[in-house]
Formats: C-alpha cells, sequence, structure tokens
C-alpha cells in the first residue's frame, strides 16, 4: 500500500509524472472495448466509472452505456469528490459527448488569422505543420519563445513534451485569474497555499462565512452538498455579497456590502475580534509572528469606520463578527477560489486568512483541516533540459515577486513587446483566452505577432477562431488521462479511462502530445506504447491494484490526521516557523506586511459596477452549446435593481445592451429586475455571448462579461488581473 503525503511534501516529490503539481499516470486499454466488443457485451446495460471533468473539482462518476451507445453519467458512491452524487453540468457530460458543434477532425487555417477558414488535415498534416513552425521558432529565437498557455487535466502530457522540447514559459487561467491571489496570502501567512479542493470542513462547522463566494450557484460538487448537510444541522450561515445570492437566502447575516470594500470590513472584523478578545489567544501565543505589530496596524479600523466604507450598518458588521468568533475554533472564513476581483486580491486574501488564524481554525475539527493525500510511484520520465534564459511568464521575477506560477498576461505582454525576449508561438490547451484574460484587443494583439498559435480543444472556442492549428481532443468520456492524486480528509486514487469511443477524429491529448513528441524528435520521452502501461506500471509499482482502479474507479489512500483533535502536530513553513501576522517578506519586497485599506474608484456618473460570477448549470465558456446545459440556461441576465431600471426606464426582461467606461458594446442581454442587488451594481454570469459561429447554439446568446473587461488592475504582489473593475451603463436596444 502507497504511503500518504502531505500536499506540501507532495509538490517537492513529484519529479518523474506528468505535471509536478497534480501527480500520476494514466492508462490505455489500446482500444474502445465496449464500443467494438463483438461478443455481445454491448447489449444491455454496462457501468465504467470514470471522473469528470466538466469543470475542475473532478468528481469520480460512473458511466451507463446502453447497448454500447453513452446513456448517462451519475455519482460514484466510492469516491470523497461526488459522494455518489454529480452537478447539473456533470450529469450534462454525455451531452459533451454528443454535441454536434465540436471540433471533429484537425483544421489548419486557410485565410487571414480570426476569419474562421481552415482546410481539414490529416493527423500527420497538421502535427507536421505544428513540429516544422516550433523548429523554425526555435532555430530563429530558441525554444524559450513557444510558450504554453493550458488549463485541465491533458495539459500534463503537452507540459512533458514542450518541457522536454525547451518551452520554460507556461501558464494557465487558474491562476492569475482565479485562486492564485488566495494560494498566494495563504503561503505569506501559514506557508501553504488552499489548494483544491479547498481544506474546508462545512460538513462540521458551526459557523460558515461566505465572501463574494455563492456556493449553490458555484457549483463545486463535494463542498456544495456539505454546505447543505451544515444547513440542515442549523450552523450559522454568514453572506457578504452586493447580491442576495442563493447563499445569503440560508444566511442569518447578509451584508450587502459595497463592491470593492470587502477589505475594510475584513479589517474592520479583526480589529473587534482582538479589542473585544474574542480570538484563539492559546493559538496566537504559541503559533502567531508578530501580533503585536498587527494590532498596531489594524486599531483605525473600527466597525464604525468601515460601515461608512461598506454603506452597511457597524451593527451588522459587530453582529456578524460576535457570531462567527462565538463559535471559533467551529467556524470557517471560506478562502474562496476565484478571487480576481480588484489588483489587491493577495492582501484580501491575506486578511481572510489571519481573520481565520484567529479564530484559531487551522487544523482544527469544524474549521480548516490539513489536507493529506496519497503517494503513487513515479514511471521515471526524462529530465527536462535547462535553460539559460529568465522567465518571460512572469514567475519568479523581479516583477511579481511572490508570483509562484506562470502568469499568461505576462506572456501575452512579452509577445506584445518582444521582452525580455520574442514570444512567437502559443500553444493553447483548452483554454478559452478570449473569455479568461482580461482585455481582448490585447489578447488579438499579441495573437498578431505570433508565427504560430495552435489550439487543442474539444470545442471551437473563441481562441480556435484565431488560430492556425486547431486540434480536436477528446471529450474525458472517450480518453485515459493522468491519475488524479486527490487531497482531502484521505487521500485518494481516481482513475479516468474512456467509456466510448469519440465519433470522428479526436485524439486524447497524451495520443496528441506523444505525436508531437515523435514528429519533434523527442518520442524517447514518452517512453510507453501506450497510457495503460504507463498507468499500470505506476498504480502496480505504488503496491496498489490496477484491476481494481479500474473496476472501481477510486482508491482510497490510509487516513491520517488532518485535524488537532486527530493527533495532527501542526506546522508552518513560513520564514519564522509561525503563522505570519506580520509578513517581514512582505515588507522587504516593499509591501504591506499587514494588509492595508486603499479605497476603490467609484462609478462615473451614469455607470455601474460591473460584478460577475457563475450558474450551476454551466462552467467558464465551455458549456454554453453543450445542448443539455443550453436547455437549462440558454443565456445570461444583467440583474439590476428594480429602482435603478426605473430610473433608467429599463423594463424586466426586455433585452439592452451594455457599454462600459472604454465605450465596448456588449451583445444583447435580458433585464433581470431584482430587488435581490444593490442600486449602485450590476450582476452577470459570466462565460456566454460567445462570437465564434462555429458554436451555433450558443452563437451570440447572452452578452459576455470577459468582452466588457477592459479595464483591469494588476497585483502587483504576484500578477492577478482583476475582473470586477469595470463600470457599464445601459443602452437601450433600437
Ligand atoms: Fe463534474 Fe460537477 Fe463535479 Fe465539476 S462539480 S467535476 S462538473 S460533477
Amino acid at each position: 500500500m502507497s504511503s500518504t503525503v502531505s500536499r506540501r511534501r507532495f509538490l517537492k516529490i513529484s519529479a518523474g509524472t506528468f505535471g509536478a503539481a497534480a501527480a500520476a499516470g494514466a492508462a490505455w486499454h489500446g482500444a474502445w472495448p465496449l464500443a467494438v466488443a463483438a461478443d455481445g457485451a454491448t447489449q444491455g446495460v454496462t457501468t465504467i466509472p470514470t471522473f469528470c471533468e466538466m469543470c475542475f473539482w473532478r468528481c469520480g462518476g460512473i458511466a451507463h452505456l446502453r447497448d454500447g451507445k453513452l446513456w448517462k453519467f451519475e455519482g460514484n458512491p466510492l469516491d470523497p469528490q461526488s459522494m455518489g452524487r454529480l452537478c447539473p453540468r456533470g450529469t450534462g457530460a454525455v451531452g459533451a459527448h454528443y454535441d454536434p458543434d465540436r471540433l471533429r477532425q484537425p483544421l489548419i487555417r486557410s485565410s487571414e488569422r480570426g476569419e474562421e477558414k481552415w482546410k481539414t488535415a490529416t493527423w500527420d498534416e497538421a502535427l507536421a505543420y505544428i513540429a516544422e513552425r516550433m523548429n523554425k521558432i526555435k532555430a530563429e529565437h530558441g525554444p524559450e519563445s513557444v510558450a504554453l498557455l493550458n488549463h485541465g487535466f491533458g495539459q500534463r502530457f503537452f507540459q512533458h513534451v514542450l518541457k522536454t522540447w525547451g518551452v520554460i514559459n507556461i501558464a494557465g487561467a487558474s491562476y492569475a485569474q482565479c485562486r492564485g491571489a488566495r494560494d498566494v496570502g495563504y503561503v505569506l501567512t501559514y506557508g501553504a497555499g488552499v489548494g483544491s479542493p479547498e481544506p474546508t470542513d462545512i460538513r462540521s462547522t458551526d459557523c460558515l462565512v461566505l465572501i463574494g463566494s455563492h456556493l449553490g450557484e458555484n457549483m463545486h460538487n463535494s463542498q456544495v452538498q456539505e454546505f447543505a448537510q451544515a444547513i440542515e444541522r442549523k450552523a450559522s450561515v454568514i453572506v457578504v455579497d452586493p447580491r442576495f445570492s442563493v447563499a445569503a437566502s440560508k444566511a442569518k447575516y447578509w451584508l450587502p456590502v459595497k463592491p470593492g470594500t470587502d477589505l475594510a470590513l475584513l479589517l474592520a472584523w479583526a480589529n473587534l475580534l482582538v479589542t473585544e478578545g474574542r480570538y484563539d489567544k492559546a493559538f496566537v501565543e504559541r503559533y502567531g509572528h508578530g501580533f503585536d505589530k498587527f494590532v498596531a496596524e489594524i486599531k483605525a479600523y473600527t466597525p464604525q469606520w468601515a460601515a461608512e466604507q461598506c454603506d452597511i450598518s457597524a451593527e451588522l458588521i459587530q453582529a456578524a463578527a460576535r457570531e462567527f468568533a462565538n463559535h471559533r475554533p467551529r467556524a470557517i472564513i471560506h478562502p474562496g477560489r476565484r478571487v480576481n476581483w480588484y489588483g489587491d486580491d493577495t492582501q484580501r486574501s491575506r486578511a481572510i486568512a489571519l481573520l481565520n488564524a484567529l479564530l484559531g481554525n487551522y487544523g482544527r475539527e469544524g474549521g480548516m483541516f490539513v489536507a493529506q493525500g496519497v503517494k503513487v510511484a513515479p514511471f521515471g520520465l526524462p529530465a527536462y533540459p535547462k535553460s539559460d534564459k529568465p522567465h518571460a511568464d512572469g514567475s519568479g521575477a523581479d516583477e511579481f515577486p511572490f508570483a509562484d506560477e506562470g502568469i499568461t498576461t505576462s506572456i501575452r505582454k512579452a509577445t506584445l513587446t518582444g521582452k525580455p525576449y520574442p514570444i512567437k508561438g502559443w500553444f493553447v490547451y483548452s483554454s478559452n483566452l478570449m473569455q479568461a484574460l482580461p482585455n481582448e484587443r490585447e489578447t488579438i494583439e499579441a495573437i498578431r505577432k505570433l508565427d504560430l498559435l495552435v489550439v487543442c480543444d474539444t470545442m471551437p472556442s473563441e481562441i480556435a477562431g484565431w488560430a492556425d492549428v486547431v486540434l480536436p481532443d477528446t471529450t474525458f468520456l472517450e480518453r485515459h488521462d493522468e491519475l488524479l492524486t486527490g487531497y482531502g480528509r484521505t487521500g485518494w486514487i481516481s482513475l479516468r479511462q474512456p467509456v466510448v469511443a469519440p465519433p470522428h477524429d479526436q485524439k486524447p491529448a497524451w495520443w496528441i502530445a506523444k505525436q508531437l513528441a515523435d514528429k519533434l524528435g523527442i518520442g524517447d520521452c514518452m517512453p510507453f506504447k501506450d497510457l495503460e502501461e504507463y498507468l499500470a506500471k505506476r498504480i502496480t509499482a505504488s503496491g496498489l491494484s490496477w484491476e481494481q482502479l479500474k473496476r472501481d474507479g477510486v482508491i482510497m489512500g490510509k487516513h491520517q490526521p488532518t485535524t488537532v483533535e486527530e493527533g495532527l502536530e501542526l506546522s508552518f513553513e513560513t520564514p519564522s516557523g509561525k503563522v505570519e501576522f506580520w509578513s517581514d517578506q512582505l515588507a522587504k519586497a516593499g509591501f504591506d506586511p499587514v494588509p492595508k485599506y486603499r479605497r476603490h474608484p467609484d462609478a462615473p456618473p451614469g455607470h455601474f459596477r460591473l460584478i460577475t460570477g457563475r450558474a450551476p448549470g454551466h462552467t467558464f465558456s465551455r458549456t454554453q452549446t453543450n445542448p443539455l446545459l443550453h436547455d437549462l440556461m440558454p443565456e445570461n441576465e444583467v440583474w439590476v435593481h428594480p429602482e435603478t431600471a426605473a430610473s433608467l426606464g429599463i423594463r424586466n426582461r426586455e433585452y439592452v445592451k451594455l457599454k462600459n467606461q472604454d465605450g465596448v458594446l456588449s451583445n444583447r442581454i435580458r433585464v433581470k429586475a431584482t430587488q435581490r442587488i444593490r442600486k449602485d451594481t450590476v450582476y452577470m454570469v459570466y462565460g456566454f455571448g460567445h462570437g465564434n459561429r462555429m458554436l451555433k447554439r450558443a452563437y451570440l446568446r447572452g452578452a459576455s462579461a470577459g468582452a466588457l473587461n477592459t479595464h483591469y488592475a494588476t497585483d502587483p504582489i504576484m500578477g492577478a488581473t482583476s475582473i470586477h473593475t469595470n463600470f457599464v451603463s445601459f443602452v437601450k436596444e433600437a
């Protein structure tokens, strides 16, 4: 049996696998056994476990085939992420397989970039074309001038092959456009990031505080299930959100703060806890670093002061703080996930981390447990060559001293400026950069400077519309992938295995990467016939049963203590070895050692702050054309307060357009006039308003929040780019 391992330790030892941050191998049956079996086994209902990638929560599910055809996808009861249930998107995975809009065969551009005109190609032609242009870039500028922009599980194979070839600039929007600031805020405070899934013991907590985190609309499956359990147990819920979210409807206290003032609220809460002595003194004395200096820094942030900033009453601020403080340590200020709001997000995340420290909830039941993983034997892949050049992806650079992953917009900037050296090729895997990155115009300008843009995806996203070569990936139901080594209360391993054959000439990411490696003359870096060989070797070498994993989809590790109550010894990998209420490393780098509040600009006259969020039936901009999920929610709406709507002469349900402060006009979007939002704020779900004509069902349905995000701030600590720094006015349809 494999031994367990903490997340921090695992990151250090995971060399020799595909992707240092997420572990081990994937297997390949060599064919599509269920769809092609000639012995009658395809008749009737067959079930095969695999794990979901309709989003990146990675729930274990069981695919059902009826007479050899994909029928339904349900939760795997053995799996800790799904606990036997999937969210609506996971159930809708069947629609991803049958979607008529999906990419079907390799395409090579036949006219100007962005005109969406291609000729079909064989895999051999498409990969030879890519290899030839990559080698040309390498000869002229070096391999560092090709960058990989990626997301999702299949990215590990491209990371491996491209790193072997000499690529060093790699970034995913999941970092600077999502969770990165949160993890850096926690690393600076506790010495470890939060990770995914967040180790929040919601199922046992007595009080959950959500700040701009709308669980239930944001459908992270196991977390939402635990949230429902907590509500059932009558745990106290406090929601901070300018919008009365579904979560707010379950709350004891709803704090509809003015957008952009969350940090003022957090600092006032910290002030109250300290002033009234409602914090865990034993935890702070034993594990805190710089607490006295922290107390002095937050002295001015009284609830009365915050009330003015946040536009809510001081009494509400105080009542909420006393509520969660009185439940300590069985209380959680949720660290959030997509936290790139205003450009000061690392400091806001640090303030959340420090409030949690005041509650003494680290490694405690009902608080934040310390997640455990499972160690799996490496395959023993070759090491990567070293480069003398600096990174152009912002990681480890002076520009963002605490960035510990690549930054998408830094790669874009290097492409635009040619500094520190030209970036001439982008390989984009499963990431619709047009909607994910701020300021679409900068992305288009950068693309115009490229000699090669490759997009590999299942769907024709907007970025695919600009590609020189488009490679059709299989959906997760049609492929093997790297093993999932999950971190949680108990570590686990999940297998992704093919359930059905792809309907056209789509190929799995591992196969594409392996073929590309052959074309680039580095085929030795994928030293196996297929992924089954790779996966089976790793599982067997770990003392685990390959047959069991294929049958169950999941193998649980041995439980290790994750809380003090279970015997966990706390330790912190910060410079002081303690929880850093005062950060010497931030001070040394010229940043505030304790978060400070700075007011964000108000909306110009006639404008409203645009805030964005998620819907339970869709993931980013990936699912709007899925026939099943499109039925659930075909387009987004713009939420506006009825009094605001009336003052503008706008009616509920009518279509309008939104124009932002830079004059960018959205596609038309329906008005939802509702008292569930502040009068100075409007809200929409992002991911809609697709402009790629190949997405027939989703084309121009709803408006794109990404396209309206032209004005953005960049977090100076780690490079996150904001999404809530735009103001819009309403334009009535003619
Ligand atoms: Fe799939 Fe939903 Fe789980 Fe995401 S949360 S992995 S979409 S079931």
